[in-house]
């Protein structure tokens, strides 16, 4: 039972990942990198080598039973994930490499077809560069302006000052879930409610929502969701847009090739129907094989279930780790606003020192700017070191990371 009462069972849950049986450097591995790429479960594992093992054909138009066989794996994969957001029919689910390449194909179809000069995109100090540099490259070749809405002292989004940037010219507003740095919680639903009350389309960045949170995209009422099997248990390579029905019927193809037509002659084309308009050439079957298991483990576990574990941790973590001497806590405060993503700076040692020190401990935490430069700008840091849990991590784990603080600020002191 990997769910008792509610709560994730770690020993059950650790067991369902092989590579967390490990020791590196001498000690056993303790991974806190999940905001970069979770660790993948059996169930995807297995998933995955099943289908290369039985039905490896490409998919569509093959008259014989492995091709069959592929192409419906495929298809029902995307009813999986397409049912795991919320989607209202399957059609409305676009597979893609991951996030960034979700986010880039609304950019370069909705954004090319619709943007004008003068036109507003709204984002955030708290954006991955995934979802702020297709916005650049849109709005240089459009004229469309970029606007900004800063953070508090805390990480959280000025809500305030979205309403002042809000207005007739704001065609977009592009928000992530959760802040992949900080691991601040987005208010997607208000932003949401407000975005419409001008008449904005809304994108939002899911890489860091659906591993932890239940997403329903009709709840949320956005326009666009962009997700990374990666950061849910799946394979690297896969991932998915959402769109509503009609925006995809509207928008533009982006990538030629087979499997997005539908006649062919020499100077034109005629498009098929969504999804397939914007899947062109062989797509990643196994991929989306392995993401479908992914969405299905994740709901075996419960939603319940992970937000209990991962607010135990939050709280755990805040207060262990404020206990370390010189340590300071990127990120709200509160342990509602935020999901189990630690990011911090140690006095008088450098990010990159820590993860190496850390390392040597058989402890893997990431440092750098995340991606997010205008956010380590604004916090006035370089970098930081971010630890990052999943559902296998425990309070144990978290102690560990603590102690190795601990003996870094002793080694650099
Ligand atoms: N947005 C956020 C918030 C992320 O954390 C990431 C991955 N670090 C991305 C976008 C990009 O995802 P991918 O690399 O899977 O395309």
């Amino acid at each position: 039972m990997a769910v008792v009462q509610n709560v994730l069972e770690p020993a059950t849950v650790r067991a369902h990942f092989p590579a967390l049986d490990q020791r590196v450097h001498g000690h056993p591995l303790i991974y806190l990198d999940s905001a970069a790429t979770a660790q993948r479960p059996n169930a995807v594992l297995d998933a995955v080598r099943d289908f290369y093992e039985r039905d490896n054909a490409n998919v569509h138009r093959g008259l014989y039973e492995l091709s069959r066989r592929a192409t419906e794996s495929f298809e029902a994969a995307r009813e999986v994930v397409a049912r795991f957001v919320g989607a209202a029919e399957p059609a409305e689910l676009v597979w893609t490499r991951g996030t960034t390449e979700a986010i880039n194909l609304v950019a370069l179809t909705w954004g090319w077809a619709n943007l004008r000069e003068g036109d507003e995109i709204v984002v955030t100090m708290l954006e991955h560069h995934s979802n702020l540099v297709p916005w650049q490259l849109v709005a240089q070749r459009t004229g469309a302006k970029l606007r900004r809405v800063d953070i508090d002292d805390e990480g959280r989004l000025r809500l305030d000052q979205l309403d002042e940037l809000l207005g007739e010219r704001t065609r977009l507003v592009a928000v992530g879930h959760v802040s992949n740095a900080l691991g601040t919680i987005n208010p997607v639903r208000e932003i949401v409610e407000r975005a419409k009350a001008v008449g904005a389309k809304v994108l939002v960045d899911g890489a860091q929502g659906a591993p932890h949170h239940k997403v329903d995209v009709q709840a949320l009422g956005c326009d666009f969701y962009a997700l990374s099997g990666h950061k849910m248990g799946a394979p690297m390579g896969i991932g998915a847009l959402w769109a509503r029905r009609e925006l995809l019927e509207e928008m533009p193809p982006w990538q030629g090739g087979g499997e997005m037509i539908e006649t062919v002659e020499l100077e034109h084309s005629t498009w098929a129907a969504v999804p397939h308009k914007f899947e062109a050439g062989t797509p990643n079957v196994a991929g989306a094989v392995g993401m479908a298991a992914a969405a299905e483990y994740i709901e075996s576990l419960g939603y319940d279930a992970i937000a209990a574990h991962e607010r135990a941790l939050v709280r755990y973590g805040l207060e262990r780790l404020s206990a370390v001497e010189g340590l300071r806590l990127f990120g709200p405060e509160d342990p509602e606003e935020r999901t189990a993503v630690f990011s911090f700076a140690l006095e008088g040692v450098h990010p990159h020192d820590v993860a190496t020190i850390l390392d040597a401990e058989g402890i893997a935490v990431r440092a750098g700017h995340h991606c997010t430069q205008p956010l380590m700008r604004r916090l006035g840091v370089p970098a930081t070191t971010r630890a990052s849990c999943w559902v296998y991590n425990t309070t144990d784990e978290l102690d560990r990371l603590a102690e190795g603080l601990e003996a870094a600020r002793r080694i650099f002191a």
